[in-house]
Order: structure tokens, then C-alpha cells, then sequence
């Protein structure tokens, strides 16, 4: 299903976790709806960036997100948060940095760049975090930073 005209509901909800294990990543009717919102943010977010951006990873269902080691409350679980890069753009980093100034704008409830074991990615989510100083922060190995922190 194409949700819009870059972001399709099978990227959102492809998981190569739950093929590898067997585990049925299909989402519940009310979480299409917030996939939905999501795939609407990241239009907004592909319009910004003017690349093509590869989704890594969008909705999780509980086993999967359990199996990955996410957290219960992730974003990923409820349908409202994905992982991408977009190498034409640039590193995560370099993504993130240019998404922080324009959050609002573009409807992006948290941003988080993510930099841990030698991997680096994007984490948008359209829910807005309970403490407003964690909308845009940095998580690596070494914990939680606020704002985008590279190195
Ligand atoms: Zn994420």
C-alpha cells in the first residue's frame, strides 16, 4: 500500500528480524493509522533532505521489538518511529544537524541521532517526548546527550 508518494506501508513494516525468526510483523489496524502519521513525516522529511531516504527500520510488533532488544515504550512498537539514512544526503550526522533546526516545521515529535556500535543512524518519531529537552538528542555507547553531538 503507498501511504504517499515516496513511503510504502511494506518499508515501514519490513523487519529482517521477524523474517529471520519467523515472527509476524503485521500491524493491528489502529497502528496503520499512526504508521500513516509517520509516513506523512517522512515525506516532509524526504522534501527536506531531496534524496532518496532508506528506511532501516519502522514498526516493530511487541516480539519483534522484544527480539531486537528494544525498549517496551519504543516509538518503533506503537507505529511512530522509524530508522533511515540517506547516504546521498550525507552521514546521520550530517542529517541530523540539518533536521534539528526545522523539527517543528516538519512535524518531527523527536529526533534522535544514533550512533552505537559502529553503526550511525536517523530516529524521527512524530510523538513529542514528555520532557521537551529531549526532542532532539544524541545517543551513543557512552549514554544520552542533548542536541545532535558528533564525536
Ligand atoms: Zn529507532
Amino acid at each position: 500500500m503507498q501511504l504517499t508518494p515516496n513511503f510504502t506501508l511494506a518499508e515501514l513494516t519490513a523487519s529482517s528480524t521477524a523474517r529471520r525468526l519467523g515472527l509476524d510483523n503485521t500491524p493491528p489496524p489502529e497502528t496503520v493509522v499512526r504508521l500513516q502519521e509517520l509516513a506523512d513525516m517522512l515525506q516532509r522529511i524526504r522534501r527536506h533532505l531531496g534524496v532518496p531516504m532508506v528506511i532501516t527500520s519502522g514498526y516493530r510488533a511487541p516480539a519483534v521489538n522484544k527480539a531486537v532488544g528494544g525498549v517496551t515504550s519504543s516509538d518503533h512498537q506503537q507505529g511512530s518511529a522509524a530508522d533511515f539514512v540517506a547516504p546521498r544526503f550525507g552521514t546521520p550526522a550530517e542529517i541530523a544537524r540539518s533536521l534539528a533546526p526545522h523539527v517543528s516545521v516538519l512535524g518531527i515529535g523527536q529526533l534522535i541521532y544514533e550512533h552505537v556500535g559502529g553503526k550511525a543512524w536517523v530516529h524521527v518519531s512524530t510523538r513529542i517526548p514528555v520532557k521537551p529537552a529531549n526532542r532532539v538528542i544524541t545517543i551513543t555507547s557512552r549514554g544520552t546527550q542533548l542536541g545532535i553531538q558528533d564525536g
